[in-house]
């Protein structure tokens, strides 16, 4: 799969692009991270673009790191940014990141459950018999993920793997951070009746060595969220993010065959507009805000 490229912007100096966000190296050290349109669906940078996605995912994202101010430090510096991305992008903290994808479960789904099926542990963690998918664990678990290339998965890790990688210590932190600021979000969240089933989070270092957390925090595209009220184990849960655009790839009308390897077609109007409601009325279930 190609690797987007980062827009023009200004002069800086483009950094990297992910699937759906930029990063720039601005003149102070600092960085800027700007957050697109862009949506993937099964490791592919959809053609269609989602309008206000970016905003709306940077506003969430702000807006939880100051719900979680008091558990960890976060990289964010300020919102003063280029008119160009002005909304969608923040200017953070340049940092060391550690190579782990840290993820906090409460519910079993998606990797997980297949981990789960296939072995009865998630993550070297032995869960109890007769979990279904959507079921509550009976208390939240740290999974970790290495951080896969463009267009792999990500793939679950021990926590041993993550001892290994960046020593007790920090390992120890990690996991202690994760699990703290999993219980927070999901206290705020099940307020405001939705379900953080699970969230990845990723942090780096300052060079003292204060770990911080970084990249994007509890957004529909980094978490998995369900509305409460329709929350029923022994199916696929409804959820607040890119599951109607996943549907309707692999339905009948969109012609797509995800076996084939091709990229997906582009996305009908209506999937666009269903999709962007979806993350409006998160942020503003989550946040109390209008958008
Ligand atoms: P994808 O998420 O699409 O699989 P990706 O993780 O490479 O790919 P993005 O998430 O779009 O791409 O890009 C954000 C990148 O910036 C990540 O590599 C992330 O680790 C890194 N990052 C986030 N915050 C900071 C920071 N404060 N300092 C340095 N790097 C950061
Ligand atoms: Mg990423």
């Amino acid at each position: 799969m190609p690797t987007p490229v980062a827009p023009e912007l200004d002069g800086l100096t483009p950094l990297h692009s992910g699937k759906v966000r930029d990063l720039y190296a601005l003149p102070d050290g600092r960085l800027l991270m700007v957050a697109s349109d862009r949506i993937s669906a099964f490791d592919f940078v959809l053609d269609t673009t989602i309008p206000d996605k970016g905003e709306i995912l940077t506003r969430m994202s702000l807006w939880w790191f100051e719900q979680l101010a008091s558990l960890v430090p976060h990289h964010v510096v300020s919102t003063d940014v280029p008119d160009a991305v002005r909304g969608r992008a923040v200017v953070c903290e340049r940092l060391a990141m550690f190579p782990v994808e840290c993820v906090a479960r409460g519910y079993l789904t998606g990797s997980g459950l297949l981990d789960y099926r296939a072995t009865g542990e998630v993550c070297g963690i032995a869960l109890p018999s007769g979990l279904d998918d959507g079921s509550r664990l009976p208390e939240p678990v740290f999974t970790p993920a290495t951080k896969a290339a463009l267009g792999d998965h990500d793939e679950n890790v021990t926590y041993d793997a993550v001892v290994a990688t960046v020593g007790e210590s920090v390992a120890a932190s990690l996991r202690e951070t994760t699990l703290a600021v999993y219980a927070r979000a999901d206290l705020i969240a099940r307020q405001r009746g939705i379900i953080i089933a699970d969230t990845k989070l990723e942090f780096g270092h300052r060079p003292d060595g204060t770990i911080v957390l970084a990249d994007e925090v509890l957004t529909p595209d980094s978490s998995r969220f369900w509305p409460a009220a329709d929350w029923e184990p022994g199916r696929t849960q409804p959820s607040y993010d890119k599951q109607i655009v996943r549907n309707w790839l692999l339905s009948p009308a969109s012609g797509w065959d995800r076996a084939s390897g091709e990229a997906p077609p582009p996305l009908p109007e209506s999937v666009v507009g269903h999709t962007r409601a979806r993350y409006v009325e998160a942020y503003e279930t989550l946040t109390g805000e209008a958008w």
